[in-house]
């Protein structure tokens, strides 16, 4: 494919730079993150070999809901979120990969009142940082969204920047246009990482020496780079979703009290949550989802929406998320041409468009993220694994 070919390079994308002209970069994992980040890197004219151990997509990214909103009361989370929104927007399209703008909204329940007030704080700061979130009561939800039931609810949130894309599809794109603007992807090639000097060693032994090493091997990256000496304060933990027949145009809606999100999906209602609070082993955790997951959410779902109360089950699976112990991701710099991308808490995929960018930059000589530089841990940190959708402050 040839940058003329390529439909993400068609579609609003800036002009090339050479900011990374002369670097050679080996970027570990095509998920949304690596493959985003390898996109920038190409378009900043260096020479990027993206690797993954099996197909673009197939972790976390492949197992994803999908859900994108700029509402974070923090103003650096809220900043991230706001770009990576307005670069769903751009480079979606029939050619490339649909993003749904969606409503999200997100509520406490009557009688929940540390949820309630955490969320009426919330929205008081995202409003100070410019970010559009309105505060409502169950009144005026259910004359703004009939579908939802809403005589228990005590505050909701809504966001209006916010959508849902499918996450493979957004990856698949950002690979093939990394390729586009002259990346090479190897697939099927799970490969080492080594530092001083930063280097991949591949399946077949060969040595592949480059300027600098990207790891976003999401629920793999610290393993892989305990191998190869360096520790990580981050912990993969397991969450599971389901696909439930129904019919829901929208919102998108996170009950915070009743502790799962949902939003619309072509094939009928994705829902989630059943995080463990407990760290999972990337190479042995159950993919599938649980029993009691899939009883108990159908229920809560369909107190929430009515209308889905005989929905029958689609599917439902497991996948793994990464916590660390602040909550906020590692991005940036670790050793000497060796960088990382992870701990993104279930909220990678929405902020992959800006922190793949914004790693691409840094890694061109621009600055980085200084607040999530992943060396503000020195990795041996004892943490407890938070669900990444709580209302614990951020
Ligand atoms: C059920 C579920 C629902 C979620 N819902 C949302 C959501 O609605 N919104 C949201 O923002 N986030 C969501 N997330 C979180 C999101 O999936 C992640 O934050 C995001 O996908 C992380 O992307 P990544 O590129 O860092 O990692 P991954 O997608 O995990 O990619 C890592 C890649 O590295 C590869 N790899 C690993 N080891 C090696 C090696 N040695 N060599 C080469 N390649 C290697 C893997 O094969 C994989 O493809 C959800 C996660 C799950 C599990």
């Amino acid at each position: 494919m040839n940058d003329a070919d390529d439909p993400a390079l068609a579609v609003g994308a800036d002009a090339f730079t050479d900011q990374g002209a002369g670097l050679e970069v080996a970027v570990v994992g095509a998920g949304a993150i690596g493959a985003t980040t390898a996109y920038d890197l190409a378009r900043e004219g260096a020479a990027v070999t993206l690797y993954d151990s099996g197909r673009v997509a197939s972790g976390a990214t492949g197992r994803a809901a999908g859900i994108c909103y700029d509402a974070f009361a923090d103003g650096l989370d809220a900043e991230l979120a706001g770009e990576a929104i307005e670069r769903f927007r751009t480079l979606s399209g029939d050619d490339t990969f649909p993003f749904v703008e969606c409503p999200y909204v997100w509520l406490a329940r009557e009688g929940d009142i540390d949820r309630a007030d955490a969320i009426r704080d919330q929205i008081q700061r995202m409003q100070d940082n410019g970010v559009i979130a309105l505060e409502m009561d169950g009144d005026a939800l259910a004359d703004r969204f009939p579908a939802l039931r809403t005589d228990d609810v005590a505050v909701a949130g809504i966001a209006g920047a916010a959508g849902y894309a499918d996450p493979a599809a957004y990856t698949a794109c950002l690979a093939a246009a990394a390729t586009g603007a002259g990346a090479t992807l190897e697939t099927d090639t799970p490969v080492d990482v080594r530092t001083d000097p930063a280097r991949v060693i591949r399946p077949d032994g060969t040595v592949h020496e480059v300027d600098a090493v990207v790891v976003t091997a999401g629920a793999r990256t610290k393993a892989l780079l305990a191998d190869a000496g360096i520790s990580l304060a981050v912990k993969p933990y397991r969450v599971q979703a389901l696909i439930a027949d129904g019919d829901l145009a929208e919102p998108m809606c996170y009950d915070a009290t009743g502790g799962f999100y949902l939003r619309p999906h072509a094939n009928g209602v994705l829902v989630g949550d059943g995080t463990e609070n407990r760290e999972a082993d990337p190479d042995s955790y159950d993919r599938n989802a649980g029993s009691t997951f899939t009883a108990d959410i159908r229920d809560r779902v369909a107190h929430r929406v009515p209308g889905l109360a005989d929905g029958g089950l689609e599917r439902a699976w497991a996948g793994l998320c990464t916590a660390t112990p602040d909550r906020d991701p590692l991005v940036g710099a670790v050793r000497d041409g060796v960088y990382v991308a992870t701990g993104f808490q279930g909220h990678g995929f929405m902020r992959a468009p800006a922190v793949g960018q914004r790693l691409a930059r840094e890694i061109c000589g621009g600055s980085g993220i200084d607040a999530f530089d992943p060396t503000r841990f020195d990795g041996d940190e004892a943490f407890d694994v938070v669900d990444g959708m709580s209302l614990n402050p951020n």
